[in-house]
């Protein structure tokens, strides 16, 4: 018996996951559940992260955790539960699958083009960071942090899995001809880490024609592998493609602790009706059987799902109108009188149950996650950002007292586009410029020539925001203004 811990969510949650786990009892699989609660009710309670002591306790002995879609109180100032699981535990990996499913019409479904495709996103990292501000009265930004070894973990599972289902093709998306330190760092690290997986076909593409050709030709792709935005704009995108979030499961992979879930959310309007589509949490606890080494048992649940959707069954957001929609829990019934049953297409085979077994390790500190080359990082400049309404020459003739000749001042950026020295009357300013202050060939500089100038244009100026330029193994790494 392998144990995990179970949170039946919010809405929908207790009824589809109900109707999961009769599902898993009727297949025989070895399971033994702790339910914990997380969701709705907790935060209720007061506590601002969603999950019981008791909860997050449980979770990080047992290492699994299988969760019902849960609900994040609006304008109470708290975080996602559910980002704040998958960060909390550092479950790096998102992998999405999409297949056609035979019953769940759509217009390549009817067109007879299959889709199969596997989404890996990095789960952690980029905008979720959550970390935002606002530095004037009309300017808000966000950080988009994106790091090597976060990259080079999300890849390396991605080619990991990606060798194991002999994937026809590996593709990392990105926007890197536009966020060129960051998706470039994400990009160079695709290529790097593919070097070691030379059977398989790689290649890149960038986010926006990917979507374009996702839509014309989604029977080309396999695997695809993206940051965390964008990867989750795209796997929606191909929930569309098979039919819906109701059919796209999800894992969120880390080494420690997993997180298996449906991606839809605890659909209010029909929660406590027992009318709900238990499928995507279905397919996700399915991911979670075999991620368990219970392929067997795995197989067994699927292959009566895919007869039960081929044959026309369905609950009532899906399927043809003509037939009576099931409730949830005699569409349940049906999967379950169908064990054994083979569908006629996309049947699964599977090798024996071989259950794996879970060891979290007792951590006595925070992992750190460091590169392993050694870097020469150089301080080659500054930016400082202002809050102004001014002129850009009129800041220029300012700034310009405090330029020297190791550091000068060669640039000032409205909103990433170079207003001085050179620039147009026609780009339109915001509160909110840009100082750069880059050091000459040759010229060190350190911390305190910053704190100095920080100190001096502070006089002038009411500095919002202070960048640090750095060069690493003399290449620069900070983007230029558009123009420059
Ligand atoms: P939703 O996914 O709950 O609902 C969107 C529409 O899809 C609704 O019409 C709903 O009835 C339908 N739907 C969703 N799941 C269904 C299912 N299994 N069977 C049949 N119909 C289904 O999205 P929402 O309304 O934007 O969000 C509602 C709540 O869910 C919010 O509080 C949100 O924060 C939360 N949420 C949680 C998760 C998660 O736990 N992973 C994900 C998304 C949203």
């Amino acid at each position: 018996m392998i144990e995990i811990a179970v949170a039946k969510g919010d809405g929908i949650g207790p009824e589809i996951m109900e109707a999961v786990l009769h599902i898993f009892k009727a297949a025989g699989a070895p399971l033994n559940y702790q339910f914990v609660e997380m969701g709705k009710w907790v935060f209720d309670k007061g506590f601002g992260n969603g999950m019981t002591p008791e909860a997050k306790s449980t979770i990080e002995q047992l290492g699994i955790l299988f969760k019902g879609p849960m609900e994040t109180p609006k304008g109470k100032g708290v975080k996602s539960i559910n980002v704040t699981a998958r960060k909390t535990w550092n479950t790096y990996a998102n992998k999405r699958t999409f297949q056609t499913l035979h019953g769940v019409n759509t217009v390549f479904s009817k067109a007879g083009i299959p889709i199969d495709l596997t989404v890996v996103r990095e789960n952690i990292e980029d905008t979720y960071g959550g970390i935002e501000h606002q530095l004037t009265e009309d300017v808000a930004i966000s950080r988009r942090i994106i790091t090597r070894p976060g990259s080079e973990q999300v890849i390396r599972y991605a080619f990991e899995m990606a060798r194991q289902k002999k994937a026809r093709r590996v593709t990392c998306v990105h926007k890197a001809n536009i966020m060129k330190i960051t998706d470039g760092m994400f990009l160079n690290t695709f290529h790097k880490i593919a070097q070691q997986y030379p059977e398989l076909t790689v290649d890149d593409i960038i986010v926006d024609d990917l979507c374009m050709k996702m839509v014309t030709r989604p029977e080309s792709f396999d695997v695809l592998v993206l940051t965390n935005l964008q990867g989750d704009i795209v796997s929606d995108l191909c929930a569309g493609l098979i039919g819906g979030l109701g059919f796209a499961p999800s894992a969120n992979i880390g080494d420690n602790i997993c997180i298996f879930e449906a991606v839809h959310g605890t659909a209010p309007d029909i929660a406590g009706k027992n009318i709900a589509n238990p499928t995507a949490l279905l397919l996700s606890g399915i991911a979670m059987l075999q991620h368990l080494g219970l392929n067997a048992t795995a197989a067994k649940i699927e292959n009566a799902l895919l007869y039960t959707l081929e044959q026309g069954f369905h609950t009532g957001d899906f399927g043809d109108k003509a037939t009576a929609a099931l409730n949830t829990t005699a569409f349940a019934e049906k999967i379950i009188a169908h064990f054994g049953k083979t569908p006629k297409t996309g049947a699964k085979t599977a090798v024996a149950d071989q259950p794996i077994k879970i060891e979290v390790p007792q951590l006595q500190e925070n992992l750190l996650l460091h590169a392993k080359e050694p870097v020469t990082k150089t301080l080659a400049g500054v930016d400082f950002f202002i809050d102004s309404t001014a002129q850009p020459g009129e800041i220029a003739a300012l700034a310009q007292k405090y330029s020297t000749a190791d550091l000068p001042l060669i640039n000032i950026s409205n909103r990433g586009t170079q207003v001085w020295p050179e620039g147009s009357k026609f780009t339109v300013l915001v509160d909110n410029y840009t100082l750069r202050f880059e050091a000459t060939e040759g010229q060190a500089v350190t911390q305190q020539t910053i704190i100095d100038l920080y100190t001096k244009l502070a006089n002038e100026f009411q500095i919002t925001s202070v960048e640090t330029l750095l060069e690493i193994n003399g290449q620069k790494v900070y983007s230029l203004a558009q123009g420059q």
